[in-house]
Order: structure tokens, then sequence, then C-alpha cells
């Protein structure tokens, strides 16, 4: 299990989330900004349309890096 907080992942708070896993990861920051940043979401969505891979290429190393707790 590795923890990052939402501002890592290029979000606006500093809250907790973690996951077993990058995709599970992936997941539960979508569902955090789209509950809690709908400008964020707006922000990734269109990053996600010009480049699918932008995000994920910016934010995996971070987690690569992330210890396991
Ligand atoms: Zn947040």
């Amino acid at each position: 299990m590795k923890t990052m907080t939402c501002r890592e992942l290029g979000g606006a708070c500093d809250e907790y989330l973690s996951a077993q896993t990058w995709d599970e990861m992936v997941k539960k920051m979508t569902n955090h900004v789209m509950a809690k940043h709908p400008d964020v979401a707006e922000k990734m969505k269109k990053m996600h349309e010009q480049d699918p891979k932008k995000w994920g290429k910016e934010m995996k190393p971070k987690w690569d890096v992330a210890a396991e707790v």
C-alpha cells in the first residue's frame, strides 16, 4: 500500500489517498477530484484530451518513489 497526497498528484488539497496499485490510485484520484475539485477535474480532462499520457508520465514517477506503508 502506498500513500500520496492529492497535491502530489496535481490536485488542490493535502488529503491522503492510498492504494495498492498505480491503477487503483489513478481511479481514487479521479474520483477525488471529481468530488472535491471540479476545476482540477476539468483541467485534467483537457490535459487528457490533448495528451492522454501526460498526467501519468508526470505523476507515475512520484508513485514509484513513494514509500510502501
Ligand atoms: Zn484534493
